[in-house]
Formats: structure tokens, C-alpha cells, sequence
């Protein structure tokens, strides 16, 4: 039998895809609409290459239309700043996406500012960040909507609680600090500079490991019952063999912690269904509709 105490993202990310694929069902059939999310890969970079089939896969699944586009790594900024500009305009792209990181003669900013908000389903640009802060309804970056429906899911309401974000990246830290905000959670948001860092994470019933370090976290700066959510995907060597490890030291976590998600299968599936839930939204805003429920 499995541990209750470890969060099945990917049972959890499973169940999100399938109520994805009822809705899409729903709107093709109620409006005629069909989701679509256009991802574009510049250059060749092998882990990219990965993430962007396993998206193409999971939204032919879902029943959306997928599609993918791939330029050159020699591709100039100009060129990539077109394709995203003719996205904009294509009604049938709902959701565009630019696979990061871009090459350096791209200005990964400058494009997905440059992405029109309403297809920003990385939730990345300024506008959906600034949305976010201020607590209004934009789109949110998927890793931190995923981390939400996870610790939601396991704990109902979370206002009160102490959380502790580990790492202020814009795509991870600093979108999760807003969203826990929102849930009227007393929020700490820690980073290189912080001292002392284990005891900031033992006031933490509620701790986002987001760092890129492998097991950093140990298992003695968990507060005992705290929910852990590990963001990090670190490859390491280990017994001649490769494996994934996350940013918290798992085995020692889970002496003390209610619940943790494991790495991999706890955050990284959700990402990808996240990603068809802003897909989804995105389409239904630009038709105005309501997102179906069931
Ligand atoms: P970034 O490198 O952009 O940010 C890392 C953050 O960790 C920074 O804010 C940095 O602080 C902080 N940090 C670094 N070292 C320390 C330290 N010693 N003590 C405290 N804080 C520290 O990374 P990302 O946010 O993009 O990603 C974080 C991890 O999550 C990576 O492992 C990445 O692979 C993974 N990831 C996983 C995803 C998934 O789908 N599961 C999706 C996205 C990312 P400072 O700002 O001071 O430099």
C-alpha cells in the first residue's frame, strides 16, 4: 500500500486532465468551440524538445486542437517576434506558448511581453503577473496553480496557515507567494540572502521548496505535520545511474512532515495539466463563455 502521506501528483494530474477533456467535449458540442494551444520551440535544446512533445501529447489527449511550431536556434529575434505577433491575431490560437529558454539572440522578455495576455497560458507576461499581484483574474503561471490545487486538495482552506516559499523566481516563487496570499496565508518568502534559513522553514506549515539544489531542505527544518511541496527537478548522479532528486531530502522530510509531495510524480505532472486548464480558460474568455462545469 502506498503512504498517504505522499501526494500522488500524478493520480492527482490524471484526474485534472479528465475533467479537462469533459469540458472540452462540452464546449465543442454547446458552441462549437475547440481549445487550442500553439507552442513554440526555437532551436534544439533536448530537455525543451522533451517538454514540448509530452505538451503536444497531453492536449491531442484532451481533445484540443495541438500545434507546434519550430524555428531554428540561429532563428533571429525578428523572426520569432513575427511568429508570436501572427499568433495574436490567428483566432483559432487560443493559448501560445514559448518554450524558454530561447537562444541568446532572442530576448525571452521582449517575446513574451509580446504575447497578447489573453494567450499568455504560461501566465509569464507583466500583465498576468501584475494581475496576480493585485489579486484580480488573469492567467496564472501553471507550476504554482498546480503546487495550489495539490495543497487544496489535501488541507480544504488554508487561510492562517504559515507558508514559507523557497525561491522568488517569476515564474515559480514569487507567483506562488501571490497565490498563498490569496488564501489569506501569513506568507514568507525566503531566497539566497535569507538567514537562517532553517529556522524561517521550521515555522512553516505549509512549505514550497522552489530552489534548484538538490535535497537542500532537510529533513530537520521541517515543522512536524507541515505540508511539503518540492518544486526541484535536479538530475544527479548517483550508483553510476542518473536520477531525479527535488530540493527537499525526501526520506528525511517524511519522518516529520503530514504530507510531501515526491520527486518526480508530485509537481511536475501538474504543470502539464495546468497548462490545459489556462488553455481551456483562455479559450472560453476569448469567446465569453462560461468554463463548463460538471
Ligand atoms: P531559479 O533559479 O529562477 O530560482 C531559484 C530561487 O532559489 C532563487 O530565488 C534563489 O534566490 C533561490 N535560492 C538559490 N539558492 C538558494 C539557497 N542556498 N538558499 C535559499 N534560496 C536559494 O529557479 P526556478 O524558480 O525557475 O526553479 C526552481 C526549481 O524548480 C528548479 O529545480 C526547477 O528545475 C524546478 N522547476 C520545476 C517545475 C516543475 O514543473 N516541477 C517548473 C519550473 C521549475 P535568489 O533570488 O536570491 O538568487
Amino acid at each position: 500500500m502506498t503512504d498517504p502521506r505522499i501526494i500522488d501528483g500524478k493520480a492527482f494530474a490524471a484526474g485534472v486532465r479528465a475533467r479537462v477533456g469533459r469540458q472540452v467535449a462540452a464546449l465543442k458540442e454547446k458552441h462549437g468551440i475547440t481549445p487550442g494551444l500553439t507552442v513554440l520551440l526555437v532551436g534544439e535544446d533536448p530537455a525543451s524538445q522533451v517538454y514540448v512533445r509530452n505538451k503536444g501529447r497531453a492536449t491531442h489527449e484532451a481533445g484540443m486542437r495541438g500545434e507546434e511550431i519550430r524555428l531554428p536556434a540561429t532563428a533571429s529575434h525578428g523572426e520569432v517576434l513575427a511568429r508570436v505577433k501572427a499568433l495574436n491575431r490567428d483566432p483559432a490560437v487560443h493559448g501560445i506558448l514559448v518554450q524558454l529558454p530561447l537562444p541568446k539572440q532572442v530576448d525571452a522578455s521582449a517575446i513574451i511581453n509580446e504575447i497578447e495576455p489573453a494567450k499568455d497560458v504560461d501566465g509569464f507576461h507583466v500583465i498576468n503577473a501584475g494581475l496576480l499581484a493585485t489579486g484580480q483574474d488573469g492567467l496564472v503561471s501553471c507550476t504554482p496553480l498546480g503546487c495550489l490545487f495539490l495543497l487544496k486538495d489535501r488541507l480544504g482552506d488554508l487561510a492562517g496557515l504559515n507558508a514559507v516559499v523557497v525561491g522568488r523566481s517569476n515564474i515559480v516563487g514569487k507567483p506562488m507567494a501571490q497565490l498563498l496570499i490569496k488564501e489569506s496565508c501569513t506568507v514568507t518568502v525566503a531566497h539566497s540572502r535569507t538567514r537562517d534559513l532553517p529556522a524561517v522553514c521550521r515555522r512553516a506549515d505549509i512549505l514550497v521548496a522552489a530552489i534548484g539544489k538538490p535535497e537542500m531542505i532537510k529533513g530537520d527544518w521541517v515543522k512536524p505535520g507541515a505540508t511539503v511541496i518540492d518544486v526541484g527537478i535536479n538530475r544527479v548522479e548517483r550508483d553510476g545511474k542518473t536520477r531525479l532528486v527535488g530540493d527537499v531530502d525526501f526520506a528525511g522530510a517524511l519522518a516529520r512532515a503530514a504530507a510531501i509531495t515526491p520527486v518526480p510524480g508530485g509537481v511536475g505532472p501538474m504543470t502539464i495539466a495546468c497548462l490545459l486548464v489556462n488553455t481551456v480558460t483562455a479559450a472560453c474568455r476569448q469567446h465569453g463563455v462560461p468554463v463548463p462545469q460538471e
